[in-house]
């Protein structure tokens, strides 16, 4: 059942931005830019620079659970394989992120490449794509490397021994570029703590910022304000352009209004009661509302819990909303007393911002290029560091030397009262008291992430979300991780120590993907590639959760990049708008209509002949068939808009369900099925029904199903047969059109619908939308009259009916 909003709400703008990550602070003031009314709804509140925690007591509430009173900065999450940090404040995760803004590697866009659990990864955009889009963001976000070669930065031990572990391991090293301030303005010389002259665009908090003093605190907020964090840039252009950002509004759900555009209803929390204007002191009220054009950017989890909260609402949601979760393969592990020819080497982890230096895993798809005989999903290895206060920590959690050193001062002062000893000069035993930090100078954090598998599922479970998300599935990448983590710790001479949540298999995620991932079908993801939601003009996605895999790299300048471009193409087609919205858009070329969905599934029996290069005359029946070449299938072909199956040309459907046969190893699953319906593609007057059906045998080879039913036409009783008889070729591989003509052929058959399938066929018919009847009718007319249109008898007043 459909839920439509018929009473405009009392506030109306051409776009909301639900939340000020880098997905929402790009949109915002993308899109303020070019002049249309926007309204960013953050739920976290803002931070100017000196106002982030840093004391035992402000840390304690540095977290955001509002149920529980918290509206801080941290949001912690804990799944049951996994646990996971992202922010909650104006500006997002760039308020607490390491500032590495690294593009995803060319290579790694990838088109259908099957995953080792089953299934595929499919990036629909290139690189080429994103690239004016990166350099758009690393423009804006001041991305600079960390400039090692001159003083003081030359003096950060933990870079150049990354450097010196990635030569001598053979691995790429570099200097990722950082969105940090280290010099006062653009072209000038680097230098710790110099004022820095602020954009023309201004400075939302209206403070003033500092250069970098490398105190390593990136990871807590930047109280200095060197971070170029989305709040000193893209959010402070965009409230230049009059976007209106409003801190502390937390989106519930979001429903389309009846007239075009949406209704977005969102409470104000007030953690402060003396913050709020309207005196009230009970729980939040919700208030809505409506725009033209809805950008969903709460970030992964954000994005997608309101997503699947809302979807009563929004019934032409792909069936893939949830999928493809990925934690970006992150891995933290520790070195620890790192050496050099025997003897102790700082390294100094809370020198410098947090991360300075990126060593490169390769990747099996780098093989085609420079990298020969590499296999696996590569990744990278970045330095950890992190605030001086933790260097006590870590001391202080050396219990044995602590009491050693604690019991031998105390030792002294002892014998030196009894002694009645003159010697008044403690310095030199305080000092032994506290210990020259040898532990904490010698040891770092490593922090690896890569190319794991985007298998995971989020999904509401009790209301709340939940991540469904193993390391298992991606057991090969990790072990090769922490290999080479091993290795760059054996070449610093020091011990390496997992993460102790690993002992459990558990990793933590600080770059969590995907939910609602794109992909140019609504069978395959929830939008396009355009971060528009497939069904629903004029919602978007455009965050991380519209990643279709793990990025590989710190995935912040990709996401970025990606809602560039999705801004660059909204705005080109903005005609597109709902009808009489919007004071700054002209009228409407589209309307919007909500869609409506159809599923129907279909029985197949047959025969099946390992080596067999062609169909020929392999029985169409099972009953011919021996039992070791019986064959059978039950698919269930999907058709996620029956109104854009019938526009479109291709007249494309998914298909899902299973094969079953003994020589496959059993009954398969299908891991991706499409089923075009008289597609001019397939001949002149698209006479063909054809299907493509990708699985995995029993010994987990790749395999493609595909066949096709020629429509003759040639006689009214070769009707039957064209329509029910499926011959067919399997393939090795997942191959796919003309990929075909050079893939290896590893046995053919025949699949047929019998009479009593046919007739159960018919009531397993289903849609799903406003318009369910309707829909029904318009698909069943499309059958219909195209088999019409082929079979009817000719008669003289028809003529011939096809040429
Ligand atoms: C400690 C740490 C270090 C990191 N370091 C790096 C790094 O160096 N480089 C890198 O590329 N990435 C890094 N990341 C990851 C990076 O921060 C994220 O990938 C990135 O911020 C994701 O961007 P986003 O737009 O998807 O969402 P986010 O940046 O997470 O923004 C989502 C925003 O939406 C708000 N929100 C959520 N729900 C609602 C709602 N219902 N209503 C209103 N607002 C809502 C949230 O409060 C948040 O501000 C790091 C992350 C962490 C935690
Ligand atoms: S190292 Fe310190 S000053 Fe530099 S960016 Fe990080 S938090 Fe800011």
């Amino acid at each position: 059942m459909t839920c439509r909003t018929t009473t405009p709400p009392p506030e109306h703008v051409d776009a909301v931005v639900v939340g000020s990550g880098f997905g929402g602070s790009v949109t915002a003031y993308r899109l303020a830019e070019a002049g249309l009314s926007v309204v960013l709804l953050e739920r976290g509140r803002p931070y100017p620079p000196g106002s982030f925690a840093r004391t035992p007591a402000e840390l304690g509430r540095a977290f955001w659970d509002p149920a529980a009173g918290l509206y801080g900065l941290f949001d912690v999450r804990s799944f049951r394989r996994f646990d996971s940090v992202v922010a909650s404040g104006l500006g997002g995760g760039s308020l607490v992120y390491a500032n590495v803004l690294l593009r995803k590697d060319e290579h790694w866009f990838v088109d259908e490449q099957p995953l080792p659990s089953g299934g595929y990864e499919s990036w629909p955009v290139s690189r080429a794509d994103l690239d004016p889009h990166y350099d758009a963001v690393e423009r804006m976000l001041g991305a600079t490397p960390y400039p090692l070669d001159r003083p003081p930065y030359t003096r950060t031990p933990k870079t150049h021994a990354m450097r010196e572990a990635a030569g001598m391991l053979g691995l790429d090293f570099q200097l990722p570029p950082l969105a940090v301030s280290f010099a006062p303005e653009p072209g000038a010389d680097p230098e710790p703590g110099l004022p820095i002259s602020g954009p023309a665009y201004g400075n939302l908090h209206g403070t003033g910022r500092r250069t970098c003093r490398l105190c390593g605190e990136c990871n807590l907020g930047c109280n200095d304000g060197a971070k170029n964090s989305l709040d000193h840039t893209y959010l402070s252009a965009a409230r230049h352009h009059g976007a209106d950002l409003r801190a502390h509004h937390e989106v519930r759900a979001i429903r389309p209004l009846s007239g075009g555009g949406y209704a977005v209803d969102y409470l104000r929390h007030a953690p402060n009661h003396a913050d709020r204007r309207d005196g009230h002191r009970g729980p939040p009220a919700t208030r809505t509302i409506g725009c033209d054009r809805l950008v969903l950017a709460a970030g992964t989890y954000g994005t997608s819990a309101l997503l699947l909260r809302s979807r009563r609402f929004l019934p032409g949601l792909s069936p893939a909303l949830g999928t493809r979760f990925s934690t970006n393969g992150d891995l933290l592990a520790i070195l620890v007393r790192a050496g050099r020819d025997g003897r102790p080497r700082p390294l100094e982890p809370s020198r410098g911002p947090v991360i300075t230096a990126a060593i490169r895993l390769p990747d099996a798809l780098d093989t085609a290029l420079d990298t020969p005989g590499e296999t696996g999903r590569g990744g990278y290895l970045e330095d950890g560091g992190y605030p001086g206060f933790v260097d006590w920590l870590a001391e202080g959690a050396h219990l044995p030397q602590q009491l050693s050193r604690g019991m031998r001062f105390a030792l002294g002062r002892i014998l030196a009262n009894a002694a009645r000893a003159p010697e008044t000069h403690l310095s030199r035993a305080v000092s032994e008291l506290v210990g020259q930090g040898l532990l904490s100078s010698t040891s770092f954090p490593l922090l690896g992430m890569g190319r794991d598998t985007p298998n995971g599922v989020l999904r509401l479970r009790d209301g709340r979300l939940d991540a469904d998300w193993s390391p298992a599935a991606s057991a090969a990448y990790f072990d090769r991780l922490r290999d080479t983590m091993r290795q760059v710790a054996d070449v610093l001479e020091a011990r390496h120590i997992d993460n102790p949540l690993w002992y459990r298999k558990r990793v933590v995620s600080v770059h969590p993907v995907g939910g609602a991932p794109m992909a140019h079908h609504a069978a395959d993801g929830v939008c396009d590639p355009y971060g528009e939601v497939h069904g629903h003009p004029g919602l978007y996605v455009a965050d991380g959760a519209a990643l279709p895999g793990p990025v590989g790299t710190n995935p912040s300048l990709t996401i970025a990049a990606l809602a560039d471009r999705m801004c660059t193409h909204l705005l080109e087609h903005r005609s597109a708008t709902p009808a009489g919205r919007s004071a700054h858009l002209p009228p409407t070329a589209t309307t919007y209509r909500e869609s409506t969905s159809l599923t129907f599934t279909e029985r197949m029996r047959g025969s099946y002949q390992p080596g067999a290069r062609h169909p020929g005359a392999a029985s169409a029946t099972e009953e011919y068939a021996s039992p070791a070449q019986r064959i059978s299938a039950r698919l269930t072909v999907t058709i996620v808009d029956v109104d854009d199956f019938l526009d479109e040309p291709g007249h494309r459907a998914g298909i899902d369900g299973w094969i079953d046969a003994p020589s496959l190893g059993g009954r398969r699953p299908i891991l991706r099925g499409t089923r075009h319906m008289f597609s001019p593609n397939d001949g002149p007057e698209g006479r063909a029904l054809t299907y493509r059906l990708h699985f995995t045998d029993a010994e987990n080879r790749p395999r493609a199903l595909t066949g096709r039913k020629e429509l003759t036409g040639e006689t009214p009783l070769s009707l039957w047969p064209e329509t029910t008889v499926l011959p067919f070729r399997l393939f090795d591989g997942h191959v796919r059109g003309p990929g075909e003509q050079s893939a290896t052929v590893v046995g053919a058959g025949r699949l047929s619908i019998p009479l009593t399938e046919f007739l159960r066929q018919l009531t397993t018919f289903r849609t799903t939308g406003p318009r369910d009847a309707a829909a029904l009718d318009r698909f069943g007319r499309f059958i219909l009259g195209r088999l019409w249109h082929l079979y009817a008898p000719r008669t003289p007043w028809r003529g011939r009916k096809r040429t």
